[in-house]
C-alpha cells in the first residue's frame, strides 16, 4: 500500500508562487529561477520513478519523500519500499545525456556533450541514508531490519556508463523501469535464506508518523519581504496579473475571461509564503474594494480564523 504519496515539494511550490510576483530587477531573481529549475527537474524525475515503483504497492508498503530526524541531523529519502524481508531506499536521479559512474574515485561525471562537471556521488549519498535509517530504526526498537539501497535513473534516455567496477554499480544503479524487479528478486533471495518476515505496514506507519515535510523559508533565504510580492489575482486563462473584482467574481482586464475561483490560488500562495493572512493583507493582495468583501472571501476560502492574532491560516 502506498501510505505516503508523492506531492510537489514545498520549496518548489514556494519558488513557483514567488517568482511570477517579483519585479524583473529583484536582485536574486536569476538565482531563484535557477533553483526552481533544479527543483523542478528533481520533482519530474521523482514522478517518473514513482510511476514504476507504484507497481509494488499491491504487495509492499511504499512511502515517498520521507524526511526524518536522527541524532541531531535531518535526512531525506526519495522512496522507501518496505518489502517482506527488507527495506529498500531509492534515490531518484534525473540527468540528461550520459552519466559516468567512476567507482574507483567515487565520482559522477555528466557528459552534456560540451561540459563535464562533478556531482555529489549518488552512491555515497544513499550509503549515508542507509546508515541514518539503520540508526533511526534501532532507536525506534526495530532491530535486525535489513536496509538496501538503489539509485534510480529517472530518464530512460539517459545513458549510464561505468569506469571501474561495472558489476558493483549494476547491482545498485538502474533505470527506474528495472527497479521493481531488482527489489522483488532481492526480497525473494532473502526469503529463501530464511530471513524473518517484516511487519511492513507497522514499520511504514512508524516512519510515516515520524516523517516531516522538507521545507524552506525562501522569504528569508532570498531576503524577500511580503511587500516585495506584487499583488493581484492571476488570470487562469492568459496568466495576466490583476484580475478585477466584478459582481462577486473576477474578470481579466486582458482577455475578459471570467472566474469565480481565480483568487483561491493567490490566497493559497500568500499563506504558503507568509504562514497566514490578515483581512488588511487580503484587501491589498487580491485588490478588493472593502474589508467586508475580504471577510466574505476569507470565510469561504477554507482557511481558519485565529482569534488571538486576527489572522487566517491553513487548516492543519
Ligand atoms: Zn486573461
Amino acid at each position: 500500500m502506498k501510505i505516503k504519496p508523492l506531492f510537489k515539494p514545498l520549496p518548489l511550490q514556494k519558488h513557483d508562487a514567488t517568482i511570477p510576483r517579483l519585479t524583473p530587477n529583484f536582485p536574486k531573481l536569476a538565482e531563484m529561477k535557477e533553483e526552481a529549475r533544479r527543483l523542478g527537474r528533481g520533482y519530474s524525475g521523482e514522478i517518473k520513478v514513482a510511476y514504476h515503483i507504484d507497481v509494488l504497492a499491491s504487495e509492499h508498503t511504499i512511502l515517498n519523500d520521507v524526511y526524518l530526524h536522527n541524532n541531531g541531523k535531518n535526512f531525506q529519502i526519495d522512496f522507501i519500499v518496505i518489502a517482506t524481508r527488507a527495506i529498500f531506499i531509492i534515490e531518484s536521479k534525473n540527468y540528461l545525456g550520459t552519466i559516468i559512474f567512476d567507482s574507483v574515485l567515487r565520482q559522477l561525471i555528466r557528459d552534456d556533450g560540451q561540459v563535464e562537471s562533478g556531482f555529489e556521488y549518488p552512491i555515497t549519498q544513499v550509503e549515508n541514508q542507509q546508515l541514518h535509517l539503520q540508526s533511526w530504526l534501532r532507536r525506534h526498537n526495530l532491530f535486525n531490519v535489513p536496509v538496501f539501497y538503489l539509485v534510480a535513473i529517472a530518464e530512460p534516455a539517459t545513458i549510464i556508463k561505468v569506469e571501474g567496477d561495472r558489476g558493483s554499480i549494476a547491482e545498485v544503479v538502474a533505470h527506474a523501469a528495472r527497479i521493481p524487479k531488482m527489489i522483488i528478486k532481492k526480497d525473494k533471495e532473502l526469503a529463501e535464506e530464511g530471513f524473518p518476515r517484516l511487519q511492513d505496514y507497522q514499520i511504514g506507519k512508524k516512519l510515516l508518523h515520524a516523517s516531516g515535510e522538507f521545507d524552506m523559508d525562501i522569504m528569508t533565504k532570498y531576503g524577500i519581504t511580503p511587500r516585495d510580492l506584487l499583488p493581484g489575482v492571476f488570470c487562469t486563462n492568459c496568466g495576466a496579473r490583476g484580475m478585477e473584482r466584478l459582481h462577486g467574481g473576477w474578470q481579466c482586464h486582458q482577455c475578459r475571461f471570467k472566474s469565480n475561483r481565480a483568487h483561491l490560488k493567490a490566497l493559497a500562495d500568500f499563506v504558503l509564503l507568509n504562514g497566514s493572512i490578515s483581512n488588511r493583507e487580503c484587501i491589498w493582495f487580491l485588490g478588493l474594494p472593502s474589508p467586508s468583501t475580504a471577510t466574505r472571501i476569507l470565510k469561504n476560502s477554507g482557511l481558519v480564523y485565529l482569534q488571538k492574532n486576527k489572522h487566517w491560516v491553513k487548516e492543519t
